[in-house]
């Protein structure tokens, strides 16, 4: 039987990672991983946990949050969001995004909560009359709080939170205000408090260049407040449990201190860089992404997934491909002769179209590097294209300085 183990082989060069997770790891953040731990008394266990939580609360601008993290996935943070929010019964609006709100409400269904959707519109971002309607709807205020993917990380498209706020408080409901930004985190701005978000979730292996494996919530006070008075059972994912100062506690157990070592040399490079200019890199290196698209496209084939230019992701741009197209044929290609890992679509947009990551560790010859390898990808499998793509992407880059 022959597999591609991950070992098998070395690369020359590297090969360019476009997954829309997980992301390239930046060399500090490598040098992190291979540290030896610590034993579990070691204040130094305590002084990285402080300075990554202190990060997390500077990434969202708040800064009385309380920041949980836990040895897990997205999912994890997703599930622990649910089973410290939600009492046994309990209903969520889940407003439609496509795969990732799909799959955040398939998982609270099963942990036995009831989920209030609305519909999802292929290639738009949420619309924010729905969930006014949805909640008035809810004149009992059974609903306990509005879980919003922040960017469907399958379709490559953002939904405009500001006007989801807006659309929470126009129903006049008390719902909190969830938002997932497992793809959007230390690439897209956030201010907690003036967004009155309640909660915001994430994970290490997106934006923050940390690879998979930690889960991370922020609760503000009124989250905190509800999680209180919820008297469904759950232990590891407690927030009140964790509420600690004691690293043990924090993560009901052995911290996972590697990953919490990358984390902060990640949040470091962050922070070093500039929050803001992390945000215009990554403004810039989407664009160019943009650029090549809107050339390919051209050809007839192609497209954007995200219908709306200002609904278009700075951290992932979903393609489609025509029926019948080998988007698996197409990635391997892009993969194993030009080494540019990309991602195929999910959910319901499985086959339906392919999508590059642009988020973390990068720049631009990176992006061009994974453009060149697509287009080149593209050529080999014979897929229409207009073949001023790249150069596209080289007159953006060209025409609009990364601001200082
Ligand atoms: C990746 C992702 C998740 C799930 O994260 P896992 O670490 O794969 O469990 C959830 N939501 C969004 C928006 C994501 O991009």
């Amino acid at each position: 039987m022959h597999r591609h183990s991950y070992t098998a082989t070395r690369i020359p060069g590297s090969r360019l990672l476009h997954s829309p997770g997980p992301t390239p790891l930046p060399e500090a953040v490598q040098d992190a991983l291979r540290r030896q731990p610590m034993d579990l008394g070691d204040p130094r266990v305590d002084a990285n946990i402080a300075v990554c939580e202190e990060g997390i609360r500077r990434l969202l601008q708040a800064d009385s949050a309380e920041v949980f993290f836990y040895a897990a996935n997205g999912h994890g943070a997703w599930e622990a969001v649910v089973e410290n929010l939600l009492p046994p019964g309990g209903a969520v609006l889940i407003p439609g995004t496509g795969h990732f709100s799909e799959s955040w409400a398939v998982q609270t269904e099963a942990l036995g909560r009831r989920v209030v959707r609305t519909p999802w519109v292929e290639g738009l971002p949420i619309d924010p009359q729905a969930v006014t309607d949805a909640l008035r709807a809810d004149p009992r205020h059974d609903i306990v709080a509005v879980f919003v993917v922040h960017t469907d990380t399958s379709s490559g498209v953002t939904s405009d939170l500001a006007a989801l706020r807006a659309a929470i408080d126009a129903a006049d409901h008390p719902a909190l205000f969830v938002v997932d930004m497992v793809a959007s985190l230390a690439v897209t701005p956030m201010a907690m408090p003036a967004l009155r978000a309640n909660v915001v979730m994430g994970a290490s292996q997106k934006g923050l260049m940390v690879p998979p494996g930690l889960g991370i919530v922020a609760a503000d006070e009124a989250a905190l407040a509800v999680a209180g008075r919820n008297p469904g059972p759950r232990f590891y994912w407690d927030w009140r449990l964790r509420k600690s100062d004691l690293s043990y506690r924090k993560f009901c157990g052995t911290a996972p201190q590697n990953l919490m070592f990358g984390l902060e040399a990640a949040l470091g490079l962050i922070f070093q860089e500039g929050l803001e200019q992390v945000y215009a890199r990554h403004r810039l290196l989407a664009g160019a992404v943009r650029a090549a698209v809107s050339g390919w496209a051209s050809a007839g084939a192609l497209g954007f997934f995200a219908k709306l230019p200002q609904c278009r992701s700075d951290s992932v741009t979903t393609i489609t491909v025509p029926p019948g197209t080998d988007v698996d044929a197409l990635r391997q290609v892009a993969r194993e002769r030009f080494q540019v890992s990309m991602a195929g679509a999910l959910g319901p947009l499985t086959g339906r179209g392919f999508r590059i990551g642009h988020m973390g560790d990068q720049n631009p010859a990176l992006i061009l590097g994974a453009l060149a390898g697509v287009q080149a990808a593209l050529q080999v499998q014979g897929i229409a294209h207009g073949a001023q793509g790249v150069q596209r992407a080289i007159e953006f880059l060209a025409s609009e300085p990364l601001a200082a």
